[in-house]
């Protein structure tokens, strides 16, 4: 078999990707964001894989793998790899998760990171009040055990407050204006600062309780002993994790011997690791027991057999393992599961993507009925990734210049 085309569309919110091949097999996954990036390499890749037989995965990836670097660079080989998988699972009549190792358990358990704010009770909560309220609903309508809130510079309040003064003593909004401070050094926190950030995750523990399990997504951007405070502060009220406190999202490296110094002090749990491209550069954070928790984007890292291979090197290193979801979507959802369900027994739970607009979920066939239920996807065994675009129904929604997607 040979790859023969790489086309990629965007659909609803969605950029999707398709490996074309000679013999009439495609293979799809999900790009997590910037079209416009994915128009301008989508021919460089095109050239690099023609010809190439998709179903030797790691030969492939092996001629595209040093294109990519830290989000959000990595992307394009990171979704290729997906629909690589996809077309070897079909080729072969078999789920990927058979191809990566066999399943290990039926249904993986996701968490939520309210990423529908229309169907929750404060579609633009402000409080912590109403965060909790929306992690309430996320558990009690929607099933989910566990529900992601963002907290400090990842929350936009707090960032919205820290620009009027008085949280911070280093200058903050940032000249130039980016969102996040750079790094361990960007935002020297007052007491007021500190004192907010502890109190408001107190606050929505003492209305959630013991219900659901609550992460909270910090930054990035606190200094070293800040976000040990706060991971301290934090300690009665045994939150699941914190996340990305001090490098993360779009910081192009992860100061692990940072992170080390701060998980080695608390009890509370630390994770990271979402922008971070390749097995390699997790090495230094699990073999020094940097963080509890690491967090890799299979949109991100290099792909789902790049997350495998991390798993299994977090496992052997006691560190648990709870991937990045990549943002929105149903084949990121697909490729998410079949990795999830392959995992080892540090496997917590992966960021649920979920489509938009919900007509996603009306053009694309394979997708059990009621595949998501009390908070965990029900792993299915349609060979591939077990998703395929209905593709008179898909058309419909397909912009002007993405017209031949499915030619
Ligand atoms: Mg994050």
């Amino acid at each position: 078999m040979k790859i023969i085309d790489l086309k990629s569309a965007i659909i609803g919110n969605n950029i999707c990707l398709r490996v074309k091949t000679d013999k009439g097999i495609d293979g799809y996954s999900q790009v997590e964001e910037f079209k416009d990036f994915v128009n301008v390499n989508v021919p460089y890749f095109r050239e690099m894989i023609l010809g190439c037989d998709p179903t030797n995965v790691e030969d492939v990836m092996r001629r595209i793998r040093r294109l990519g670097a830290f989000k959000p660079w990595g992307k394009l080989v990171s979704s290729i790899e997906m629909a690589l998988w996809d077309i070897a699972g079909k080729e072969a009549g078999l789920p990927v998760y058979k191809l990566l190792g066999g399943k290990v358990r039926d249904k993986v358990r996701v968490y939520c990171t309210m990423y529908s704010p229309d169907k929750l009770p404060h579609p633009d909560s402000r409080t912590a009040e109403e965060r909790a309220e929306n992690i309430l609903y996320l558990n009690e309508v929607e099933g989910f055990t566990i529900v992601k809130s963002p907290v400090a510079f990842h929350n936009p309040d707090f960032r919205a407050m820290a620009e009027q003064g008085g949280f911070t003593y280093t200058s903050y909004p940032l000249d130039p204006p980016v969102r996040y401070p750079d790094n361990a050094n960007g935002s020297l926190l007052t007491d007021k600062g500190l004192n907010y950030l502890i109190e408001y995750v107190g606050k929505i523990k003492e209305v959630v309780g013991d219900k659901v399990g609550i992460a909270f997504d910090c930054g990035p951007g606190l200094t070293a002993i800040d976000a040990l405070k706060f991971a301290k502060g934090v300690e009665p009220f045994n939150v699941l994790w914190l996340e990305d406190m001090v490098t993360g999202d779009y910081t192009p490296y992860n100061l692990a011997q940072v992170y080390r110094d701060i998980t080695s002090n608390t009890t509370t749990n630390i994770h990271t690791g979402e922008q971070i491209y390749l097995r390699q550069n997790f090495r230094e954070l699990i073999e020094t027991h940097a963080v509890n928790v690491v967090g890799p984007d299979p949109a991100d890292v290099g792909g789902i057999a790049e997350l495998k291979w991390i798993a299994e090197y977090a496992n052997l290193h006691g560190i648990m393992m709870a991937p990045h979801g990549v943002f929105d979507g149903v084949f990121g959802m697909a490729a998410l599961t079949h990795v999830a369900a392959t995992m080892p027994q540090n496997y917590i739970a992966y960021e649920y993507p979920q489509a938009h607009p919900e007509w996603w979920y009306d053009i694309v066939e394979g997708l059990p009925e009621g595949f998501f239920k009390d908070g965990h996807v029900t792993v299915w065994d349609k060979p591939g990734i077990g998703v395929e675009f209905n593709i008179p129904k898909a058309q419909k929604y397909l912009r002007p210049e993405d017209k031949e997607f499915f030619d």
